[in-house]
């Protein structure tokens, strides 16, 4: 065990040795990576039977946070986002009828999940370098196909419990516990029984395609572009982001779109979007590779209906789409048990994500961990982590009703977007998110 590189502060505060994280996707993994370089040992519990977790090849926007957590973290040394200089909004036959100058960073998913395992157990994949040890580092252990089922306290210590790759049931002692196993989290669900997470009426179907597959005219509309569609109960924004392995070369990324639309509960449309290839109802995800032919024929014939020609054109050459359903999910605090178990990321709120946080709330709430484990001052995390959650959750309820339920100027839509673009260290924070 490395010494953790941490003050014991003055009111007695003792910092932890052991800490386990449950969830190994991004939120769990950017915990794991800074608390290791930090020098504390960590066990990362992941539930998904295989090492490597599923990729959805779709496109994350890298905020500030995710920018700064990788610039402090990353050991790999590998660009993270690719640019786009400018937001571009289309009509129904796209046209261009509006665009501004805005940089925005772009990055997918499976980069940022391969450089993190890199960087916390030195996973090898095509993505990056693998970081070696450094003196300092506390022990890492990641354990997939553990189910987290439950915990206790004991004194100083948690026992946490979960079935194992074969079913089996176990336990793991730490003196701190990090819920990180996103928005259905089972740590909050034992922590905080009445939070509920509530579909919100609407779903986005996703998507990637290879830049050198798409048309001229898609090309010019998607690339170096940021670009937006908004009409009665549809918002489409379509970037350009890294490619296979983190690709950023021209002609190697991939085109991703994201397509909200509306399906309202109960209904006829909503049953089918939602049934895999096995009939299976699917609650909350249809992930790549098992949407019926019966549905994605739906979904395309909409986009045929109801899209630009450039985004219709993104629809119909995609060959592993996906749907995700919104929904709403905010935990009233995020420590529990005098600070020795916390909750970030999407376990924490799960935000919509028009906001484009989630991945910059689970990088954030990791560095404001940081600071609490260094300092002791608990006050300070809890209360700027949940002021963030719960402005920007409340904000991306506002904004996706108004862009998916009301008809409104175009020019509300892009003042909604703009102000979802203020970076977080220039928020004002009104009395009812205040701790
Ligand atoms: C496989 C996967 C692919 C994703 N792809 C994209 C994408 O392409 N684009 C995008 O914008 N966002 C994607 N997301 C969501 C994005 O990662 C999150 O919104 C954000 O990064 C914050 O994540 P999180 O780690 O807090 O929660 P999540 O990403 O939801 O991760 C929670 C993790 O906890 C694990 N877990 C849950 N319950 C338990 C339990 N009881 N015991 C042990 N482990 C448990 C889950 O298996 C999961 O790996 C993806 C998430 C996952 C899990």
């Amino acid at each position: 065990m490395a010494t953790p590189q941490v003050n014991a502060s003055s009111d007695g505060f003792r910092p932890p040795q052991h800490i386990v994280i449950v969830g190994g996707s991004l939120g769990g993994l950017f915990t794991g990576v800074a608390l290791k370089q930090h020098g504390f040992d960590t066990t990362i519990l992941e539930r998904n039977p295989n090492n490597l977790l599923e990729n959805q090849g779709a496109g994350i926007v890298a905020g500030g946070d995710t920018l700064a957590f990788f610039d402090r973290y990353d050991r790999c040394k590998r660009p993270v986002a690719v640019e786009s200089q400018k937001r571009v909004y289309l009509d129904q036959s796209g046209q261009v009828v509006h665009e501004e100058e805005m940089k925005q960073t772009m990055t997918s998913w499976d980069l940022c999940y391969y450089m993190l395992r890199a960087n916390y157990d030195h996973q090898e994949s095509g993505y990056c370098q693998v970081a070696g040890p450094q003196p300092g580092d506390g022990k890492i252990d990641y354990r997939y196909g553990c189910t987290v089922t439950d915990f206790k306290r004991e004194g100083e210590h948690v026992i946490v419990s979960y079935n194992n790759i074969n079913g089996e049931k176990e336990s793991i002692t730490c003196d701190f516990l990090v819920g990180a196993d996103g928005p259905s989290s089972t740590i909050r669900k034992i922590l905080c029984p009445n939070v509920e997470r509530k579909y919100a009426g609407y779903c986005v179907i996703r998507g990637t395609v290879p830049e050198q597959e798409a048309s001229e005219q898609a090309k010019s509309a998607f690339i170096q572009r940021f670009t937006f569609f908004h009409a009665p109960g549809i918002l489409n924004l379509t970037y350009t982001i890294p490619g296979i392995n983190g690709a950023m070369e021209e002609g190697k990324r991939l085109l991703n779109f994201v397509w909200y639309t509306n399906f309202p509960e109960g209904s006829e449309e909503l049953e089918t979007v939602m049934t895999d290839m096995e009939g299976k109802r699917r609650r909350l995800t249809i992930p790549p590779g098992t949407m019926t032919d019966e549905a994605w024929e739906m979904v395309k014939t909409r986009g045929r209906d109801r899209l630009p020609p450039q985004m219709s054109e993104m629809v119909e050459k995609t060959k592993q789409p996906f749907v995700q359903c919104i929904t709403d999910v905010i935990t009233p605090t995020n420590s529990f048990m005098d600070g020795k178990i916390v909750l970030i990321g999407d376990a924490l709120a799960g935000f919509r994500p028009h906001t484009v946080a989630s991945t910059g709330q689970a990088a954030f709430d990791v560095l404001m961990l940081v600071e609490y484990l260094k300092s002791g001052d608990h006050h300070q995390f809890v209360k700027r982590t949940v002021e963030f959650a719960r402005l920007i959750q409340h904000r991306g309820v506002y904004i996706g009703n108004r862009g998916q339920f009301e008809s409104l100027p175009l020019k509300d839509y892009i003042e909604d977007r703009n102000m979802m673009s203020i970076p977080r260290q220039d928020l004002d924070f009104p009395p009812w998110t205040q701790i």
